[in-house]
């Protein structure tokens, strides 16, 4: 078994929105020593980007305009010590506190579905996991981005249980915020990610569900090592 956990292998996780992917993610990362990539992070500070540049106006989505702004995009990653993961910087600016409001999170379902976004994200999260010893969350991991991860984890949550974790994390940040436009944009973003044409958010074939709506963060780990011992008892 030993020589086994030297063996790095590729963790997707994939599932609904505000589930807790990004903490369970950080977390096993930090266990095993592997590189944490949240690659929603990655849309949300393009989308953040489109909306400071102009492409986004009047609560339109400019695709043409996002798709011309790629190129001045260069997205970094840099390990923040306090956080025990990763900051994300965009052209060198650190974004990881601006990214994650509700207006990002109104638009990003739209700029993702974008085929250019997505052809350059998933080239850069390939390169990031090409030595492996990677987790990364999404939405198309295990379906496009590593198809052939070792571990594949499908995580999902009652909406209304997501919504209130989403809640809590904004309030406790000072934002204020409507509970009922956070469940909104949870529904609607689960409804977009689903039925888009590229890359549609869906289970992978060879993926284990792990619903959390009523774990804790403990129930998951216990959870995750033994589907991680599993895995590599067949490596
Ligand atoms: O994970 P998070 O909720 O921060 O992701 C924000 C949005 O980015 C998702 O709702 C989805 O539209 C998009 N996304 C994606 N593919 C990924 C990760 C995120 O389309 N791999």
């Amino acid at each position: 078994m030993e020589h086994n956990k030297k063996r790095k292998i590729v963790i997707a996780i994939d599932g609904h929105s505000s589930c807790g992917k990004s903490t369970f993610a950080k977390a096993i990362a930090a266990r095993l020593g592997y590189i944490f990539i949240d690659t929603g992070a990655m849309y949300r500070s393009v989308t953040l980007y489109a909306l400071e540049h102009g492409a986004i106006c009047n609560g339109i989505v400019n695709e043409d305009a996002v798709i011309a702004l790629l190129d001045d995009i260069t997205i970094t990653f840099r390990f923040n010590p306090m956080r025990g993961a990763s900051d994300i910087y965009v052209n060198g600016d650190l974004v990881e506190g601006k990214i994650r409001t509700i207006e990002v999170s109104n638009f990003v379902s739209a700029v993702s579905s974008i085929a250019q976004v997505r052809e350059k994200l998933v080239a850069m999260q390939q390169q990031m996991g090409a030595s492996r010893g990677v987790v990364m969350d999404g939405r198309d991991i295990g379906t496009v981005v590593f198809p052939d991860a070792e571990l594949k984890i499908f995580m999902t949550a009652e909406p209304k249980v997501r919504a209130e974790r989403r809640y809590a994390e904004l309030t406790a940040k000072g934002d204020k915020v409507c509970f009922e436009e956070i469940l909104e944009n949870v529904i609607s973003r689960d409804h977009a990610d689903m039925n888009r044409a590229i890359s549609p958010l869906r289970q992978a074939a060879d993926a284990i569900v792990l619903d959390n709506s009523y774990m804790t963060v403990a129930e998951q780990m216990e959870w995750f090592d033994a589907q991680y011992e599993r895995v590599l008892s067949t490596l």
